[in-house]
């Protein structure tokens, strides 16, 4: 089973699923300034908060 890599926003519960935990960092930098510009989350906070998710394949 494949596996991505899954982050769910505390403040907002947007999910950002992508296979390359770079691509979820990018995309939740991007939000977090949009969103949430005076929170004190680092990126090695949002790091920590990455989770690996199983990926089921389409097409089944
Ligand atoms: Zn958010």
């Amino acid at each position: 089973m494949p596996t991505a890599k899954q982050f769910q926003c505390p403040f907002c519960a947007f999910n950002v699923t992508a296979m390359d935990e770079e691509e979820v960092v990018k995309h939740v930098r991007t939000h977090k300034q949009d969103h949430h510009p005076d929170a004190s989350v680092s990126e090695s906070d949002i790091r920590g908060m990455i989770k690996d998710v199983e990926v089921s394949r389409s097409g089944r």
